[in-house]
């Protein structure tokens, strides 16, 4: 029997040359196997039959048995359409039709009896369905009136050639008869029998034509099982693979640079979180192999002094480090605050931006190739071919996910042996997440804010509340803090949102008239938003309006209020991070939700966990089940490096664990997959890896 994915689905009976260009076009469908994967998106129980008399216009959808008569034309030209009258005995329903006419006047009998299939409405007092699915009783390969009726995805295009969900479903029907044999399984019989799942050929049957609900169940649960498994299988393999390819440099030492500055200059006590995650640096550091760690903590949660003690401790055992951060803001802010700690011991920093001068640059190279800079700061410019350094030995790369896994592969390919590597990230990422892009790192988390910080109180304001937001700021302002004032500006309305930026600057000009406000946005010379932005942070200022361009970096601890204005415009992983901008000092802070009155569903929701929790792991909970996966900040820059074909990873977190414990489980067995028990493993991976997962994308 040929492999399904070498029939072409063009051979399959009602397919033929166009529909499948179409197919292949629309859907990406070129084989039989990519039919079969084709899943439906939702299904409609279709095992009861209304009588007329009990239906009513609220209902979802119902179907009814019964027979058509009196088609009539209606209407001209584009208002051209078709009724008909259904009855059961118990009573009427207009049916009607505003395609297919010509066809419906071939094939409508009313000898026949139909199932009719639709959503019922109220039209001008009486019962009517537009565009019914009608059947005729009893025909072969239709599912009317028997169970689940699945529903597929199809476009426009598509259902210009008729290619609609029931037409896919014939297909699929046609695909079975004609292979004619069992679908080869995926897994290996006692992983099957051990995990308790559903063979593949009979869960591909069940997808698509259930019996009923409890068995369709058990198919979808083997077909997600196995996504998720064999992403798990591939990223946990893969960390095998380094562990034994990868030495690691040996960091045996904690010494002086690190040990001075703990006793002397670390003017807090670390929080226990800090403590305990630098301990487990410290293990991985020690254990001669290459640590390849995710330090994942939310704002203001003090990831940078954990960061550069970990880089202390290269430089004790005589290597060099260096930071990689997303932004010139970032990474000069980084600089500072790394400069003022290292250069109380006496180490040499840098910083390297694209802004950075030829001369100073020259010296950059020169000074990192002999080994006098210990701590090289900087964005992207750090991956450039001409920097090379004499031996480096850790990288850490903050704000992760801005970053492409090529441009970090890159960063750790300037040595022979990799560096150890550590990513820290301040947007929190679902677990799921987490184990699915991330899986193959190890996690730390800081999971406390260090003493002393008041949790932000977050309210939730309309627009016509301006009068009280007012005299709240001013009271602030009296106390003396500082404002932020933020304003969406999102590239589709640049203009309009312009407009309202700037109207809404001299708007608090004169609701201000004591006070003294900045604004920057990206538009600015970085020289005049620098100015700007300086004049803030020494409270010359008091308040600030600006874009987004403050998310990242800003640090002002005596600013304490955050208003966003326009709120409902952006993600809630976008307003954390803002939020973040205030409760850095020891102050009550405050961030305010401007939004208009009327709101979605969604966005009230949205609303509702801000003002809810502080906790930024809940806030990306919550952001993935309302926005699913794929538009999580984060995420959408690089996307996911798969398409999970069934799986959704807000819904479907149990199964991923699961998976991953199973994954665990072969491994332990046969680190690399090289026993002859393997093989399906390895034979379905390779397929993986070839068709469908863009494994590079992995880090
Ligand atoms: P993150 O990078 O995680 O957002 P930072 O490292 O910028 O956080 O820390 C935020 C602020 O908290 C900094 O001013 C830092 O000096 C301070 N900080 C960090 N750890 C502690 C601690 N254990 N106790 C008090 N202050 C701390
Ligand atoms: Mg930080």
């Amino acid at each position: 029997m040929s492999e399904l994915s070498t029939l072409n689905i063009m051979y399959l009976p009602g397919v033929g040359p166009r529909r499948a260009e179409i197919l292949k076009n629309e859907l990406k469908v070129v084989s039989y196997e990519d039919l079969l994967y084709h899943f439906p998106y939702k299904y409609i129980d279709r095992s009861t039959i209304f009588k007329v008399r009990d239906v009513d216009p609220t209902m979802q959808y119902i179907q009814v048995k019964g027979k058509i008569f009196g088609l009539r034309t209606l209407g001209e030209g584009r208002r051209k359409r078709m009724s008909a009258k259904f009855s059961d005995g118990t009573g009427e329903i207009e049916l009607v039709w505003f395609k297919g006419l010509k066809h419906l006047k071939r094939t409508i009998n009313p000898d026949y009896t139909y199932i009719v299939f639709g959503k019922p409405s109220l039209f001008n007092g009486s019962l009517n369905i537009v565009h019914p699915e009608i059947d005729r009783e009893g025909q072969s390969n239709t599912i009317a009136g028997t169970g689940m009726q699945p529903y597929y995805n199809t476009t426009e295009k598509m259902k210009k050639s008729f290619l609609n969900s029931r037409a896919l479903q014939k297909l699929i029907y046609t695909l079975f008869k004609e292979y004619n044999g069992k679908i080869p399984e995926t897994l290996p019989a006692c992983f099957i029998n051990e995990n308790r799942l559903m063979n593949l050929d009979t869960a591909l049957r069940v997808i698509h034509f259930p019996p009923d609900t409890i068995t369709l169940q058990k198919a979808i649960y083997r077909l997600k099982f196995e996504e998720l498994f064999y992403i798990q299988l591939n990223i946990l393999r893969m960390k095998n693979q380094r562990r034994y390819n990868n030495k690691g440099f040996l960091f045996s030492k904690v010494g002086n640079y690190f040990n001075r500055f703990y006793k002397e200059f670390l003017t807090f006590e670390l929080t226990d979180a800090q403590k305990r995650v630098i301990k487990e640096m410290r293990r991985d550091l020690g254990s001669g192999r290459q640590m390849n760690r995710l330090l994942q903590g939310d704002v203001g949660s003090g990831k940078t002094v954990v960061a550069f003690m970990i880089m202390l401790i290269a430089i004790d055992n005589g290597y060099q480090t260096c930071m990689m951060a997303p932004t010139e803001i970032l990474a000069s802010q980084h600089y500072n605050s790394i400069n003022e700690m290292a250069s109380n011991i006496g180490l040499k920093v840098s910083l390297l931006t694209g802004s950075v001068k030829k001369r100073e640059r020259d010296l950059i190279d020169t000074s990192l190739r002999n080994g006098e800079i210990d701590i090289l700061i900087g964005t992207h410019a750090l991956i450039e071919e001409r920097v090379v350094f004499e031996k480096l030995g850790l990288v850490v790369v903050d704000e992760q996910h801005r970053f492409g896994v090529k441009q970090r592969s890159r960063l750790w390919k300037k040595n022979c042996s990799p560096p150890h590597v550590m990513v820290m990230t301040a947007t929190p990422i679902p677990r799921t997440l987490a184990m699915t892009l991330y899986g193959d790192l190890d996690v730390s988390v800081i999971d406390m804010l260090p003493p002393g910080r008041k949790p932000v109180k977050t309210m939730h304001y309309f627009h016509n509340h301006r009068n009280r937001l007012n005299r709240f700021l001013k009271e602030e302002i009296n106390k003396g803090r500082q404002v932020y004032i933020v304003y969406p500006l999102i590239e589709e309305s640049e203009s309009l949102d312009f407009k309202n930026l700037t109207e809404g600057f001299e708007y608090m000009k004169t609701a201000f008239p004591d006070n003294k406000i900045e604004m920057v946005h990206g538009k600015m010379k970085s020289s005049e938003k620098e100015a700007a932005m300086a004049r803030f942070v020494s409270g010359e200022a008091e308040l600030m309006v600006a874009t987004t361009v403050i998310e990242v970096g800003v640090n002002v601890p005596n600013a304490s209020v955050m208003v966003i204005e326009s709120a409902e415009r952006f993600g809630l992983s976008q307003l954390h991070q803002l939020r973040g901008r205030v409760g850095r000092g020891a102050d009550q802070s405050y961030c305010i939700l401007m939004t208009s009155y009327k709101l979605g569903e969604e966005t009230r929701k949205r609303m509702e966990i801000m003002t809810q929790t502080n906790n930024g792991f809940e806030v990306a909970e919550a952001d993935m089940k309302i926005r699913g996966p794929g538009d999580l900040e984060g995420t959408q820059q690089s996307g996911l490096p798969f398409e999970l074909k069934i799986s959704n990873l807000s819904r479907d977190g149990a199964i991923l664990s699961s998976g991953r414990n199973s994954a665990a489980a072969v491994l332990e067995k046969d680190p690399l997959l090289e026993h002859h028990d393997s093989r399906i493993f390895n034979k379905q991976l390779t397929k993986l890896a070839k068709e469908k997962i863009n494994w590079s994308m992995i880090s």
